[in-house]
Formats: structure tokens, sequence, C-alpha cells
């Protein structure tokens, strides 16, 4: 249930419970105070969902995708309990929808691969563009994914992402290791979950924190706000 449905139901029970009179105006009361909590509540998530916005691709040809689910039109769908991990990408584009539809459109994928995407710039706004239902698996760690995909964007292998940047991604993860009950350790970049070759070096450079060296610092940040 969104705050909307919330705020319409308790003003229909405040409205009726104000037409019964005295005891009834006091469950109003409770009514009232309830919808302000849900509503305060709601308006402090760390991000705005535009789902909604993002294009799908009904017939998904991608070859790893068709192999592992045949005839399957959308990502497999997983339990809450089921996520155990967060993985830290870069998104190299600055444009959810651009990236949305390369996605579906070359990749063959159903959906855009991240979950999450983390603006550079103007306030670093933080957008949720996929269900954290849907198992995405663009961090490689096998079919069945176990982690919500974030996207900050920009190409941060080459410079690293502004403190602000930073700071709201750090507040999207303090957000989802409450929600997801997941712990500092299963934070980790894209790098870390595919892991090296046999040459031992990483596979991808994904998030790039390596290359610029901006991983200390991300960490830093959140573990001070994971202190507050
Ligand atoms: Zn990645």
């Amino acid at each position: 249930m969104n705050s909307l449905e919330v705020a319409s139901l308790t003003s229909k029970i405040i409205a009726g419970a104000a037409r019964l009179g005295d005891h009834a105006q006091e469950q109003a009361q409770y009514a009232q105070a309830l919808m302000e909590a849900v509503t305060r509540d709601e308006s402090r998530l760390p991000y705005t969902d535009r789902i909604a916005e993002m294009p799908v691709n009904k017939k998904p040809f991608n070859r790893d995708f068709v192999r592992n689910f045949p005839g399957s039109t959308f990502w497999p769908l997983r339990k809450p309990e089921s996520v155990t991990g967060i993985t830290i990408h870069h998104t190299l584009s600055h444009s959810p929808l651009a990236t949305a539809r390369y996605c579906t459109q070359t990749k063959g994928y159903p959906t855009i691969q991240y979950h999450a995407w983390i603006s550079a710039g103007d306030g670093c706004p933080v957008w949720m563009l996929a269900d954290p239902a849907w198992g995405l698996w663009h961090d490689h760690t096998g079919k069945f994914q176990h982690t919500i995909s974030i996207g900050m964007a920009g190409s941060l292998h080459l410079k690293a992402p502004p403190v602000e940047q930073m700071e709201a991604t750090a507040r999207l993860i303090v957000h989802l290791m409450g929600e997801y009950s997941i712990p500092i350790r299963q934070v980790q970049g894209h790098n870390e979950r595919y892991g090296k070759n046999k040459y031992g070096r990483w596979r991808t450079q994904c998030p790039g924190w390596y290359d610029v060296k901006w991983r200390a610092a991300f960490f830093d940040v959140l573990k001070g706000m994971l202190k507050e």
C-alpha cells in the first residue's frame, strides 16, 4: 500500500468517525497520526521510484537469458529473504533511459540491469529503476541473483565520483542494508563479486574504484553514516 492509498483510506475513516461522536473522534485522531507517520516515512525514503518509466522488452533475446530461463519474458522473481548483498557498478552513461534502451534493445534483457541509479550532479538524485524482486544478474554471480545492483552514473574508472554522489549512494545503501538485513561485508563492487582471472586480474574494472582509487573514501562515507 502506498502513502496515497493510506491517505485516502484514513481520510475516509476520519470523515466517518467524525459523524459518530466523541469516542470515534478519538479513534479518528489515531488514524490521523498513523497517516502522518506513514506519509513522513515515505517521504524519508532515500530514492524516487521511477520503475514505471523504464522501457521493458517482452521478448528478451539475450542468449544467457534465453538459455537460463527458456520461454520466460521476465527476470526471475525472488523473495526478499533471498537478497543477501549489494553490488556497486558504474554505469558509464548519465541517462537511465538510454541505458534502459541499451539493455532491452541491444543486450536483449527484459529490463535495465540496475535496480537503482545514483546521478552524478544536480543534487545527485537516487532513482529506483527496477523492482528488487527481479533477480538482475549484471554482476555475473550466477543465474539466480542474490544481490541488489546499484549503478553510480559516470565512468568512474577515469574519474572518482564527487563526494555528494558517494553520500547519496551511501544513504541508499544504509537504507537497503536495514531493509534486507545485509552486513557491510556484503556490500561489494562488481569486480569483487566477479573475481579475478587466472592472471590475478579483476575480470571487470567496474565500478572503477581500484583504477582511480576511491574505494577507501567511499567506505569511509558509508561507515560514517552507519555510525550515526
Ligand atoms: Zn558492473
